[in-house]
């Protein structure tokens, strides 16, 4: 190696380091900065309810069969006949999930025949004792007017807000995936906290329009006016 080669070689291995030291730092102060969080994350479950307050599950169980870590716990009772808990037959009596075994797959939103049950931004949820990891049907389930409950006290790392957020993921996802679906309530409508989104056209009205649209641009034989479609 050459003179030069031999004073600069052990400064070489210092090029990565001094290039990185001028780029713009990626990093945020956590838990005092928080990035937002995508349309589709999945934090803490709720148990939604109907705008007329009447709760969505009715315990079939089917989000604790589908549950790969076994940790959701349901048992459906009949309803009582002068006051109904939910609009079937049943409701869910007990329902509990295990959020120390919890993977946060969401098979259980997909699950659910009612969308009882959603995720929210909220996955701030450390505990000191494993008994406080068990989330009963009192914090899940949210209160008639749509106001979600946690069990947890709310600390700079506990943003109850997050909470709220209840079914940003669930809204990301449309009928047939249209890109058109983009931040419309694609589901079933629930009580909630600021009002009612709009009502979603169904995938027949949007089919409807879809071809009203194309008839309209469609060419004529003779570049004229476009023509009816025949049905
Ligand atoms: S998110 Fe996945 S692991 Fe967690 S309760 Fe639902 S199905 Fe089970
Ligand atoms: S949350 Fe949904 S899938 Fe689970 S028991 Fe209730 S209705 Fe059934």
């Amino acid at each position: 190696m050459s003179m030069i080669g031999d004073l600069f070689g052990p400064w070489k291995g210092f090029t990565v380091t001094f290039r990185q030291m001028f780029k713009p730092k990626v990093t945020t102060r956590y838990p005092k900065d928080k990035r937002v969080k995508p349309q589709r994350f999945h934090g803490r479950h709720v148990l939604n309810r109907y705008p007329d307050g009447m709760e969505k599950c009715i315990g079939c169980e089917l989000c604790a069969g589908v549950c790969p870590a076994n940790c959701i716990y349901v048992r459906g009772a009949d309803n009582p006949v002068d006051d109904p808990v939910s609009p079937g037959e049943r409701f869910g009596f007990v329902y509990e999930i295990n959020m120390l075994r919890c993977i946060f797959c969401g098979l259980c939103v997909e699950a659910c025949p009612t969308e009882a049950i959603t995720m929210t931004h909220l996955f701030e949820m450390s505990v000191t004792d494993r008994e406080e990891g068990i989330f009963t049907k009192d914090s899940l389930l949210v209160d008639p007017d749509g106001t979600p409950n946690h069990p947890l006290p709310e600390t700079p790392l506990i943003d109850i807000n997050e909470l709220k957020l209840g079914d940003g993921w669930m809204r990301a996802t449309a009928p047939s995936g249209r890109a058109t679906f983009e931040g419309i309530e694609a589901w079933s409508p629930s009580a909630r906290m600021g009002g009612m989104a709009p009502a979603e056209p169904s995938q027949q009205q949007t089919a409807d329009s879809g071809r009203q649209e194309a008839a309209s641009k469609k060419p004529t034989a003779d570049g004229g006016q476009p023509e009816e479609e025949s049905s």
